[in-house]
């Protein structure tokens, strides 16, 4: 116990005492006695409910704190996996992401990258790009839902990750998505304008490394610019189609 900050009250309670002890008191004495000890209790009350009042408002301080520190937590959590633009995974979440699901299932991995996405930016200007980039990635979300994620892996490239989807079933996702882009025109450039892009695709078995199944559909992409790019190239399934401790 703090004796500093109970002086008066240790005090007060001493008297009390004393008077409680001794014999010889006439009432005089021990009406002044209780009214000392009432006087004192009532001053404690008062500052009991002070302390309370105050205890309430720092905890509710502390609640309202403790709810923005985990809002900004969320918020910077999100702001670390996705791109600002367009709010598809960053290049790192989709390395992270899509070995988590190759450590459970096969995967197929469509990569895409606008085809002279240069000339868009010089023609219509740097802000209708970001605008096409926003859109492309609209309608790769409308064609792929809940089946795959969307990445964003560099400025006009990106990636869709769809666990246990057949390289069959993955390529003609892509052709889709290629008629998609190259047949509606997009609502950002004012004038007749096509945009089109070119498709790489791998599959890989489970348990098997995403660099491998990256650097496959990037080769693919690759063969798809060569060609004359607006297609779509997938690479041959490896060799060893099951997992490697199957
Ligand atoms: P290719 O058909 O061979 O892919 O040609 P390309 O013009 O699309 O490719 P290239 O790599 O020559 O140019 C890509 C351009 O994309 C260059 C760069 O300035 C632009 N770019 C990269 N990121 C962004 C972005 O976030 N916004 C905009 N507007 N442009 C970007
Ligand atoms: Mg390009
Ligand atoms: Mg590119």
């Amino acid at each position: 116990m703090d004796k500093a900050l109970f002086e008066t009250e240790i005090s007060v309670l001493t008297q009390a005492q004393a008077t409680l002890a001794a014999t010889e008191l006439d009432k005089a004495q021990y009406l002044h006695a209780l009214a000392e000890l009432t006087h004192h209790y009532q001053r404690l009350m008062r500052e009991m409910h002070r302390l309370i009042r105050h205890s309430d408002r720092t905890e509710a301080e502390l609640n309202t704190v403790n709810t923005k520190l985990q809002e900004l937590s969320a918020e910077l959590q999100y702001k670390a996996r996705h791109d600002p633009l367009t709010g598809a995974l960053n290049r790192g979440a989709v390395f992270e992401q899509a070995q988590t699901h190759l450590s459970a299932a096969p995967m197929s991995l469509i990569m895409l990258d606008i085809d002279h996405f240069k000339r868009i930016n010089d023609t219509f200007g740097h802000p209708t790009g970001d605008a096409v980039i926003q859109e492309l990635i609209e309608r790769l979300r409308t064609a792929v839902g809940k089946h795959g994620d969307i990445g964003r892996v560099g400025g006009e490239e990106f990636t869709i990750l769809l666990p246990n989807m057949s390289l069959d079933q993955s390529s003609q996702l892509a052709e889709y998505i290629r008629h998609l882009l190259a047949n509606q025109p997009f609502d950002c450039i004012a004038t007749e304008y096509t945009v089109t892009a070119s498709f790489g695709i791998s599959w890989s078995p489970f348990k098997t490394d995403f660099e491998h199944a990256y650097a496959r559909a990037d080769a693919a992409l690759y063969r798809a610019k060569q060609q004359g790019r607006n297609q779509v190239v997938s690479a041959a399934n490896p060799d060893q189609l099951t997992a490697p401790h199957a």
